[in-house]
């Protein structure tokens, strides 16, 4: 595979963008080798500027699940440039998009627009924080919520540490204000809420972990955090970033049968532009500003350009039967990924909710952060350079959960299914 110009690129970039990227994973530090640059997307493909095609299956890490350059998706851009691409006013798409996110997720009575998911996890754990009048938040280990300063924390030593920094500038004070817990794990989060529950303004989770690879949650932990959550007076913040139209199309919550009191997400409601959207309960959601005193503003929040892009996706995943589809799709080759390892005598483990799925070096099916840490990475890094040199494109780390697409039809996953049988065998060590 001629990777020439790509080389070129990514030389000139490391000279002009920390680590020659705009986002760290993009650079292949966890696989190793170097990133290819992509000159277009269409459908399930993205192709490089050296010209080579790559079946995708991270989907510009979760909006493109319609595919890429979705007509409908693009003819809607089209048609709002035309009239301008920011307002700095309210504009008629704003109120179409809050009318369909509250219809289609219905915890969400009231939503706010932002511009990515960062924004709208910090705007979630500010409201929450105003709500209450507490200041401690908890998260759960391997659960990320971008990069805002109180979710760059791990868990000190000890069962109630105050949380330690996981990236230089996050001030010790405010690291001390974030618990951290382990996922799936009923017992811990019991006892930190027995020991102290009333300063808990807010519990943040990813109902099904899409940042340690693909973890869903056991039976009844997501309806024990609720009900931890209600009986110490602390908001339950479902961060469905990744999984909100995915899993199912009210997300994980209408999956699980949970209601949270507030909820983030991003990706897919931009239908690939920057958007980013938090919402809950009315009494809550009327505490922002300029209704109530929680500040929080944005210059291009609810773009019309980005909200015709959202509307139009979100119009398309309402179509009847998207996501059994798309279900079904993750199925096939999931079933088939580990029917082709398990030829090549290669454990692998597959998990799946929807339209999100993981693929774990391992024998054994895989609940916990501590677990999906422990699977053989090396492993994972070899099949991901044998399956991009056969022209598969997996999301470049052995921690980040692989989409699907409608545009991945039965075609293109045998391509996968041909590829994974040639890789798994290149791949054993
Ligand atoms: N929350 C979750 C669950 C995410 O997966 C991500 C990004 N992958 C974010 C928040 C942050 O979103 P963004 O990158 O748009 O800031």
């Amino acid at each position: 595979m001629n990777t020439e110009r790509s080389q070129a690129l990514f030389e000139r970039a490391q000279a002009l963008l920390p680590g020659g990227v705009n986002s760290p994973v993009r650079a292949f530090k966890s696989v190793g080798g170097t990133p290819f640059f992509v000159q277009r997307a269409d459908g399930p493909c993205l192709f490089d500027v050296d010209g080579n095609r790559y079946i995708d299956y991270v989907g510009s890490w979760g909006p493109m699940i319609a595919g890429h350059n979705h007509p409908a998706v693009r003819e809607a851009v089209e048609r709002a440039i035309r009239d301008g691409l920011s307002f700095g006013a309210p504009c008629p798409a704003e109120v179409t998009m809050a009318e369909t996110i509250t219809t289609l997720v219905p915890s969400c009575e009231m939503v706010r627009m932002v511009n990515s998911g960062t924004e709208a996890t910090l705007s979630a754990i500010r409201l929450a924080r105003g709500a209450t009048g507490r200041a401690r938040i908890v998260k759960f280990e391997g659960c990320y919520h971008g990069h805002g300063d109180s979710f760059l924390v791990k868990a000190g030593s000890g069962a109630l540490t105050f949380g330690v920094p996981t990236s230089p500038g996050v001030p010790k004070a405010l690291a001390d204000l974030t618990l951290t817990l382990p996922y799936n794990d009923f017992d811990a989060a019991t006892k930190l809420f027995d020991e102290c529950g009333g300063d808990i303004a807010g519990l943040i989770v990813e109902p099904v972990v899409g940042n340690a690879n693909c973890l869903p949650p056991r039976e009844g932990f997501l309806h024990h955090l609720r009900e931890l959550c209600t009986r110490h007076g602390a908001l339950l913040i479902f961060d469905e970033v990744m999984t909100g139209f995915r899993v199912a199309l009210g997300g994980a919550q209408a999956r699980y049968g949970v209601t949270p009191d507030l909820s983030t997400f991003g990706k897919i409601i931009g239908g690939g532009m920057p958007v980013g959207a938090y919402g809950g309960r009315r009494d809550l959601m009327s505490q922002v500003a300029p209704a109530g005193p929680v500040y929080q503003a944005g210059t291009l929040s609810g773009n019309p350009v980005a909200m015709a892009a959202g509307l139009a996706m979100l119009e398309l995943i309402q179509a009847p039967g998207f996501h059994d589809a798309l279900e079904a799709k993750t199925n096939a080759l999931c079933d088939g990924l580990e029917a082709a390892a398990g030829e090549a005598g290669v454990p692998l483990t597959t998990q799946r909710v929807g339209a999100m799925f993981g693929l774990f070096f391992s024998d054994e099916k895989v609940d916990t952060y501590a677990q999906a840490i422990a699977c053989d990475s090396a492993a994972f890094n070899r099949f991901f350079h044998a399956m991009l040199a056969r022209g598969v494109y997996l999301a470049p780390s052995a921690f980040e959960a692989g989409f699907m697409s409608s545009a991945h039809d039965d075609a293109v996953i045998e391509q996968t299914l041909v590829a994974a049988r040639e890789a798994f065998r290149e791949a054993k060590a």
